[in-house]
C-alpha cells in the first residue's frame, strides 16, 4: 500500500515536471465544478476572462477546488447558461446579464445601460453602492449568486459602410446593435437587426445590413470588421463599460466551507479587474494597428446625434423600468448613483482627460 503510494506520487511528479503543471494541481481536488460559458472557448477577452477565473480558483485554493471551463454548446447552448446553472447541471456560469432580459428585465441593468455608468463607476455602485446587493435579489428566485467578472470598458460606436454626418444618416439604416441600444436606434429611424457574432462579417460585406457594433479595437480587429467598413465611429454611447459576469449556483457555493466561499468572491473580484485591464492595454494597441497599418477612418460621432440618442436613451430605459416593481427598484438606484457621481466625475476624470488631451 505504501509503496503504490510512493510510487503513484512520483508518477504524478514526473508528469508535472513533463507538462509544467504544479503538482498540487493534480492532486485529487476535494470539489469539481463545471464553468459553463456564453463564448465561444479561449474567445479572446471574453472566453479568456473565464479560463483566468478559474484558474485563479484552482491555484488559490490549492486545488482543493478544481473548476473546469466549457466554451458555448460543448455542454449547453450559449444561451442555455442561465439555466443550466440555475437547476445544478454547472456550478457555474459566464456570460453577460443583459441576456437574462427574459427571465428578468431588471438583469439587462448589471451588463450595460446606453448613457449609463463607465466601469469604474459600475464597480463602484457594485461593490460600494447598492448594485451588488440588488443584484443578488434579482438573481436569488433563480437558485443563483451573482458576481462581476470583468468590463469591457467604454465600447466603440461600429463599423459604419456611411457616414453619420446629422440624425436624418440615420434613418433606415440597419445596424446589428442588441438590446437596450438597439430600442434607441429603432426610435431614432434605423433598423436595428440581431445577429449572433459569427454572422457579423459576412452581413456587413455583402450588405445586408449598413452597420455594426461589436466590442472595441481588440475584439474588432480579430474579427476582422475593417475588412467589411469604411468607418469606424465613436463612442460607444450603448455600451460604456459593459460587465461581465459569472454566477454561481447558491447550493454549490454554500457547500463549500466558509475559506472557500471566501476564495471564490475574491478570485472574481481579481477577474473582474483585470479583464479591463487586459482590454485596455490590448485595445491601444489594437487601435494603432488599425489606423496605421489598415487605414481605417476612426471619427466620432456629430454633437447632434449623440445629444439626441441620449435623450431617447433617457426614454427607453425609463419606460423599461416602468414594467415591473423590482426593475423599477434597480433602476431608481442606478439612476440615483448616476446622478451623484456624474458631478464628481465631472470635476475630476472628465476634467483631467481633457486637460490631458484637449479637443
Ligand atoms: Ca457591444
Amino acid at each position: 500500500m505504501k509503496r503504490r503510494q510512493f510510487i503513484s506520487t512520483a508518477s504524478i511528479a514526473t508528469l508535472a515536471g513533463v507538462t509544467g503543471v504544479s503538482s498540487r494541481a493534480l492532486a485529487s481536488p476535494e470539489y469539481r465544478w463545471k464553468m459553463v460559458t456564453t463564448w465561444p472557448k479561449n474567445f479572446p477577452g471574453l472566453g479568456t476572462g473565464a479560463n483566468y477565473l478559474a484558474t485563479l480558483i484552482n491555484e488559490m485554493s490549492g486545488g482543493r477546488i478544481q473548476v473546469k471551463v466549457y466554451g458555448a454548446k460543448e455542454l449547453v447552448g450559449a444561451l442555455e447558461v442561465f439555466d443550466a446553472v440555475s437547476r445544478g447541471t454547472a456550478e457555474m456560469g459566464h456570460g453577460a446579464a443583459y441576456y437574462w432580459k427574459g427571465k428578468s428585465r431588471a438583469a439587462q441593468f448589471f451588463s450595460a445601460v446606453p448613457f449609463g455608468l463607465t466601469a469604474q463607476e459600475m464597480n463602484a455602485w457594485l461593490y460600494h453602492g447598492e448594485g451588488m446587493t440588488l443584484w443578488e435579489e434579482v438573481y436569488e428566485p433563480f437558485g443563483l449568486v451573482p458576481g462581476a467578472a470583468g468590463n469591457t470598458g467604454v465600447q466603440m460606436a461600429g463599423w459604419f459602410n456611411r457616414e453619420i454626418n446629422s440624425v436624418a444618416d440615420l434613418q433606415g439604416l440597419k445596424m446589428r446593435i442588441p438590446g437596450l441600444g438597439g430600442e434607441v436606434l429603432k426610435r431614432a429611424g434605423g433598423v436595428p437587426v440581431l445577429l449572433p457574432g459569427g454572422e457579423i462579417f459576412s452581413s456587413l460585406q455583402s450588405g445586408a445590413i449598413d452597420a455594426t457594433e461589436w466590442v472595441g479595437p481588440y475584439n474588432d480587429l480579430a474579427f476582422g470588421l475593417h475588412k467589411a467598413a469604411k468607418y469606424y465611429y465613436y463612442p460607444g454611447w450603448h455600451e460604456p463599460g459593459t460587465t461581465l459576469e459569472c454566477f454561481i449556483n447558491k447550493k454549490a457555493l454554500e457547500s463549500l466551507p466558509n475559506d472557500l466561499q471566501y476564495i471564490v468572491r475574491m478570485a472574481l473580484r481579481v477577474a473582474n479587474q483585470d479583464m479591463l485591464a487586459d482590454l485596455t492595454a490590448k485595445n491601444h494597441r489594437a487601435l494603432e494597428q488599425l489606423v496605421n497599418v489598415h487605414k481605417v477612418q476612426v471619427k466620432r460621432l456629430p454633437d447632434d446625434v449623440l445629444g439626441r440618442l441620449r435623450t431617447l436613451s433617457d426614454e427607453v430605459v425609463a419606460e423599461e423600468a416602468a414594467q415591473d416593481p423590482l426593475t423599477k427598484k434597480v433602476f431608481d438606484s442606478y439612476l440615483n448613483f448616476r446622478d451623484q457621481v456624474v458631478p464628481w466625475h465631472r470635476i475630476s476624470e472628465q476634467a483631467y482627460m481633457n486637460a490631458r488631451s484637449p479637443g
